[in-house]
């Protein structure tokens, strides 16, 4: 049976179909004598912030710095509050806690991402942003938060690590707000072959300032402005995801071919299948589906020879490094159900229609 285990994600084959591409442009990188701060990460910078539709890029070492390195230029740090969903992967709460701010749950929609309509119940005189992730691939209720921040005066971040080309009312994600943050973590949807991430931003200032931040402050070598960070995307890693880059919309082309095939074959009597909001889009980084009976649904698909991930566990609120935040169980229910009774299903470029349809097959039987 192992061998024919169909994995939840895999990398391989993406890279296969365009291997001589990518193993091209990795030797020009080895080749070249230069391998930090160089052509590569100009031209990929270029490249990603045309594809937005943002007006400048930032490459650098992961999407964790770049949340955090986005509240630091912003000022948002101790004593201030952050608005963000409470189901979130917990890499968007670490970057705003790293700065000494404290994050304010607010719950999901029925899409998964942030309750809009919750929003301004949750805002104090300490808020000062309001931190959106764009969940399993789809953008989030843009209109309405854009508005809300407005209106409050707060900066706007978004957590787009999951959601390269998503947008909402033909806006892609990224470029709504004041900053745009990007990881490129090989299993993204823009996925590198290691570590790497951005910022999009359209203000020229704050560009200006992750560009000397990245680099320990320093705008011309050993002349240091601030006390920076070293989180620089490599020639390595931004060689490679120009190479990626040409082929997202593609890559985002399949996996919504492959969501829709499961849109339409899953039993819905078994599942809550996952939906799209109107004028959003979704790049389908995951296919989630929702039970009650999950961890039997999860011992099931392992004995059938199909991978399965739960995203996520443990919501930031119970999560162990946020004890001392003092939530508990059944602060934010709506979280802690999708917690309970979410499971991410196959979905991967270059997943073939037996694959998926043993998946179904598979999935239609439980039970
Ligand atoms: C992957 C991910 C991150 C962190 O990105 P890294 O590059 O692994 O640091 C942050 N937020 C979300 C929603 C993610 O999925």
């Amino acid at each position: 049976m192992n061998e024919d285990k169909i994995m939840q994600n895999r990398m391989d084959r993406e890279f296969f179909r365009h291997q001589s591409e990518y193993e091209e442009s990795a030797l020009r990188v080895l080749r070249s004598g230069w391998y930090i701060l160089g052509k590569e990460v100009q031209c990929f910078e270029r490249e990603f912030a045309d594809y937005t539709g943002g007006k400048y890029c930032v490459g650098l070492a992961s999407g964790l710095d770049a949340l955090w390195i986005a509240f630091r230029l912003l000022k948002i740090g101790k004593g201030d509050e952050v608005i963000v969903q409470s189901n979130t992967y917990i890499a968007s709460v670490m970057g705003i806690t790293i700065n000494g701010a404290t994050p304010v749950f607010v719950e999901p929609d029925a899409f998964y991402n942030m309750d809009a309509e919750k929003i301004e119940q949750c805002i104090t005189d300490k808020t000062k942003a309001i931190l959106v992730t764009h969940l399993y691939g789809q953008a989030s209720n843009m209109k309405m938060i854009c508005d809300i921040a407005q209106k409050h005066n707060l900066r706007l971040v978004e957590d787009c690590a999951q959601a390269h080309g998503a947008c909402y009312n033909h806006q892609q994600v990224g470029t709504f707000g004041d900053i745009g943050c990007f990881s490129f973590y090989p299993s993204k949807n823009l996925g590198a072959f290691g570590d790497a991430g951005a910022i999009i931003t359209n203000r020229a200032d704050i560009d200006e300032q992750v560009r000397v931040f990245r680099n320990y402050g320093s705008e011309k070598r050993y002349h240091n402005r601030v006390v920076g960070a070293n989180s620089r995307l490599d020639e390595m890693q931004a060689a490679l995801l120009r190479v990626k880059l040409k082929y997202l919309d593609e890559i985002n082309e399949e996996r919504t071919k492959i969501a829709e095939t499961y849109l339409e074959c899953l039993d819905r009597t078994k599942y809550q299948l996952p939906d799209v909001r109107e004028n959003a889009t979704s790049v389908w980084h995951q296919f989630v589906i929702r039970t009650e009976k999950r961890d039997e649904l999860i011992s099931y698909l392992n004995e059938n020879g199909i991978g399965n991930i739960v995203h996520y566990p443990i919501p930031p609120h119970l999560s162990e490094a946020y004890a001392y935040l003092n939530h508990s169980k059944g602060d934010f229910p709506v979280s802690e159900k999708y917690a309970n009774e979410v499971i991410s299903i196959p979905i991967y470029n270059g997943m073939t229609q037996e694959e998926q349809n043993r998946v179904i097959d598979v999935l239609n039987q439980f039970d």
